[in-house]
């Protein structure tokens, strides 16, 4: 969308062809509903937040950024709010509210929306130099949908010639894609013979080994901090909330590191996952607690110990970690016995052994290789009137409102750059 209003306020005539029967599918599940369409920070802390390939993004942010993006939205009727970690999101709490922006400035612009249109092909000729785009082919309506109408290298593959000078594909990634987000993008890049980086589900739940862990499936933890080793190599440390599911962990902290894992779970890789359950306190401040709670509870079965220290539905999986009988009585633990409930409380452990697949994961990581693209317009380097937005493109970032941030930039690069 932002792609299209760039090249139409440019001065070309735009048409968007979108498969779904209406706009921004996915805008709309964004932010739990509310949206959170990019983040306060200085814009310049967004190369940090950037997982994969952050320097190609540096003409797109800087050129458009969170400040020219939230002036666009205001002029285009969006009532804006700042959130913790500078997140922002519609006034109104409702995602739908920034799609509204987007096809009201798809209008002042003179965009052609072509809606249930989904192109199946892109069609190229001979040229000079390189070889040029002449158009796509779309399916329409019921067709769109049906699978007999793939993505197609077949000249006779039916459906209508839309003839252009250029082309911008911004068809997105691979998860969710009951949002209209299929792959089509590196399809296209397949027939043209454009690198594509390996697709892998990113800020994504994970799977873990333990039995114990599913035991606790609905408890939310606050303020812990989750650090994950591969090996010796720390890949990951954070502080936050994390949730356990029925098939391992999930939560803010989790899909943040999430995509810190992703290539090497892929490879077969497993990582450790420790989680300190009481970051405010150091080991001697736990064991003087634990001291206390022992004097407190001393004629009460081990069964009991954890009460009052970690949230119920631990408390049986941290007491069964300690291998201690539940019928001993607490007065009776030793001082090595209390020494081994610290390091349990500081460094509850789990292994990492896969993530949830494309269906769960709020990004796609890979895509078009950073390296066929030029980073200043956006355009393919390998073809003439071919560029690529969004998240088709192999970037993505931590959550917080980077990664719509960097498809609007793409897009509106991309748009823009239009000679
Ligand atoms: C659950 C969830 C929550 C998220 N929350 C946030 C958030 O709060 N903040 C944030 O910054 N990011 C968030 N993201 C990520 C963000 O939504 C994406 O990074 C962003 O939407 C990518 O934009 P895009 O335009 O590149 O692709 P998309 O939004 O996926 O749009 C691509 C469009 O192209 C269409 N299309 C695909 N193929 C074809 C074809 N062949 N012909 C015609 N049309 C086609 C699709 O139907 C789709 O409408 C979230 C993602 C998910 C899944």
């Amino acid at each position: 969308m932002m792609a299209a209003i760039a090249a139409a306020e440019a001065g070309h005539r735009t048409v968007l062809a979108e498969q779904n029967e209406k706009l921004g599918k996915k805008l709309y599940i964004t932010g739990k509903g509310r949206g959170n369409f990019t983040n306060a920070a200085d814009i310049g802390d967004f190369f940090d937040k950037t997982v994969s390939n952050s320097k190609f993004l540096y003409s797109a942010l800087y050129g458009f950024s969170n400040q020219s993006l939230l002036t666009f939205f205001e002029e285009n009727g969006l009532k804006w709010k700042e959130e913790r970690g500078g997140r922002i999101f519609p006034e109104s709490d409702h995602a739908s509210d920034v799609t509204k922006a987007l096809t009201k400035a798809l209008q002042r612009a003179g965009v052609e929306v072509r809606l249930n249109t989904r192109v199946v092909r892109i069609v190229t000729e001979k040229g000079d130099s390189a070889d040029r785009i002449s158009g796509v082919r779309v399916v329409t309506e019921r067709r769109a949908k049906d699978k007999q109408y793939g993505v197609t290298q077949n000249a006779d593959a039916g459906g209508e010639f839309l003839a252009a000078d250029h082309i911008i594909v911004a068809t997105g990634g691979l998860s969710y894609p009951a949002t209209g987000s299929t792959g089509d993008g590196f399809r296209f890049a397949e027939a043209l013979d454009i690198e594509t980086k390996t697709a892998y589900p990113a800020l994504v739940p994970l799977e873990t080994a333990e039995d114990d862990i599913p035991q606790m499936q609905g408890l939310a933890l606050k303020n812990v901090t989750l650090t994950i080793s591969g090996g010796k190599k720390k890949v990951y440390d954070g502080f936050g909330e994390l949730l356990f599911t029925h098939f391992g962990v999930s939560g803010p902290l989790v899909l943040s590191a999430s995509s810190r894992l992703t290539k090497g779970l892929a490879e077969g890789k497993q990582y450790k996952a420790v989680i300190d359950l009481k970051p405010a306190l150091t080991e001697q401040m736990l064991d003087e607690r634990l001291q206390r709670q022992i004097a407190e509870y001393r004629k009460k079965d081990f069964s009991h110990f954890f009460e009052g220290l970690v949230p119920r539905k631990m408390q049986k999986v941290l007491a069964g970690r300690t291998q201690i009988e539940p019928e001993r009585k607490i007065g009776s633990l030793t001082k090595d016995e209390r020494r081994r409930i610290v390091s349990l409380l500081k460094g509850f452990s789990f292994t990492v052994t896969g993530t949830r697949g494309f269906s769960e994961a709020i990004i796609t990581q890979g895509g078009i290789a950073v390296r066929e693209i030029d980073p200043t317009t956006m355009y393919a380097k390998k073809y003439k009137g071919l560029s690529f937005a969004g998240e088709v493109i192999d970037v993505d970032a931590l959550t917080g409102g980077f990664n719509l941030q960097i498809a609007f930039s793409t897009g509106y690069l991309a748009g823009s750059s239009i000679a």
